[in-house]
């Protein structure tokens, strides 16, 4: 095969699958609409801050699917994470440490000691089972174990919930919620901890795999937006580019969200309508409403606070450059605050805008110097966070598979496609997983 690979998409999931075909001695084209690297991780500068595309972090730090690409590159030197682990919730009571392990678990002064022991007989046998037998679980809803618990431990789910899945318990498959707390068991080789690029700027990730493509001899070309992929006779011919150029390939692998793919990039009857409607299903977006402010003091050390309970709003308080100072100039702080809210709010200037003074209001009352330190704020509203809600039923296999059954030299990668983990680390893991497919097929 003499043509190149076409990739579809430069986000983490098209540069990871990218860079471990470059790996390999592959011929690599990316074409990516925008204009920047990284897709939903894209950063913007702005009056001197990073700001991050809403609020992202790596969960599972050194254990995650991203920092093992990085090391079957043999890169992982070039990414330095700092550690997001000073983690705080805060009640009416006050703040309450978040629970890294067991024995956290049993000092969590947010439940009743009775509740405490009610937690950890939920959380330890899953913490201890294996993968496959959560795939057992993938068609229940975590509230399957939450309903039997008591408010002030369904308060502490909802958090937990908030920062893995940026949503509630009730539209998380319990499958996937025991697969995250099994990566997060030390005694299984996994980590609680999060980490985030010390130089500041999620997209640094997807600046190091497009550094390490073009070592290797791949392209990646932005503002190039691919329009249809040409299929014939059951097999990959190319693809039509956005000015209606055919580049011809016999392997294209598409990266960004598949229900939008095959609904966007195919000729009617490509794909049988029976699977189009079946990956329609997947369907199901998260949206949210965060604001980055920046501040000319600091008003917390901690790197990350969820306040816990019905009455508030905002759902996260995540101290950015705490984390990392890279990401503000010297003398100002960022924090970005945020929370889930129906995808329908999204373009709703006036709704939105209640949603961000409710937010204000209440780390005003966390913070009593919020208000006197604030230089600037900026909202802003996504309605795709992730390509899959962690929905019961449309999780880990039942996702968008990587190849559609009887078209050859067409795959997708990306967090809608089978994988597991939470957003970048499922985008990472399904090239993971797609990789040996690719390559058994470029062999033949
Ligand atoms: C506000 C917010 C907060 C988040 N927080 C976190 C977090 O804390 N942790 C975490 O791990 N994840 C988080 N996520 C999710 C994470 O960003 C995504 O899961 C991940 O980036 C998806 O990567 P991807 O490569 O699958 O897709 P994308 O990043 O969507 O990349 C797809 C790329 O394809 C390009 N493209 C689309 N159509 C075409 C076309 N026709 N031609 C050429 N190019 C095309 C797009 O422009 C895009 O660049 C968050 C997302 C949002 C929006």
């Amino acid at each position: 095969m003499h043509d190149d690979v076409i990739i579809i998409g430069a986000g983490i999931g098209g540069l990871s699958i990218g860079a471990l075909l470059t790996k390999e001695g592959h011929s690599v084209r990316i074409l990516e609409k925008s204009s920047h690297l990284g897709g939903r991780t894209a950063c913007m500068k702005f009056k001197n801050h990073i700001l991050d595309n809403g609020f992202h972090i790596m969960p599972f730090y050194k254990k995650s699917s991203i920092f093992s690409i990085f090391k079957l590159l043999g890169i992982e030197s070039r990414l330095k994470l700092a550690k997001v682990d000073k983690i705080m919730f805060h009640s009416e009571t006050g703040f309450h440490k978040y629970p890294k392990g067991i024995r956290d678990l049993l000092s969590l002064s947010m439940i009743p000691i009775k509740s405490r022991i009610a937690l950890l007989r939920v959380l330890l046998p899953m913490a201890f089972t294996s993968i496959k037998k959560t795939e057992e679980w993938d068609d229940l809803s975590l509230t399957e174990i939450t309903k039997k618990l008591d408010p002030e431990t369904n308060a502490f789910f909802d958090a937990v919930c908030m920062l893995a899945f940026a949503d509630t318990p009730v539209h998380i498959s319990l499958g996937e919620f025991a697969r995250t707390i099994i990566r997060a068991n030390p005694f299984k080789g996994g980590t609680s901890e999060f980490a985030y690029p010390d130089e500041g700027g999620y997209d640094s990730i997807s600046k190091i795999l497009f550094q390490y493509i073009q070592e290797n001899n791949g392209q990646v070309e932005l503002n190039s937006s691919v329009k249809k992929i040409v299929i014939e006779n059951s097999a990959v011919k190319g693809i039509i580019s956005g000015d209606g150029t055919f580049i011809s390939s016999e392997c294209v692998v598409v990266s960004f969200p598949a229900y939008m793919a095959i609904n966007q990039l195919f000729e009617k009857n490509v794909i049988s309508q029976k699977f189009v409607n079946k990956i329609n299903q997947l369907n199901k977006r998260t949206a949210v409403i965060e604001v980055h402010f920046a501040l000319k003091s600091q008003l917390d050390s901690r790197q990350v606070v969820f306040p816990v309970g019905t009455h508030y709003t905002t759902k996260g308080i995540f101290f950015i450059s705490n984390i990392t100072p890279s990401v503000s100039p010297l003398g100002e702080h960022l924090i970005i605050a945020g929370t889930p809210v129906d995808p329908m709010i999204i373009g709703n200037a006036e709704k939105t805008q209640k949603i961000v003074n409710e937010m204000k209001n209440e780390i005003n009352q966390i913070y009593p110097d919020f208000n006197s330190s604030l230089l600037w704020e900026r909202p802003m509203a996504w309605d795709l966070v992730e390509s899959v809600v962690k929905e019961p039923g449309l999780v880990w296999k039942s996702k968008m598979p990587h190849q559609i059954p009887g078209i050859k030299g067409l795959f997708f990668v990306g967090d809608s496609t089978v994988s597991y983990g939470i957003g970048t680390d499922s985008a990472a893991h399904s090239s993971i997983l797609c990789m040996p497919k690719i390559q058994s097929y470029l062999r033949t």
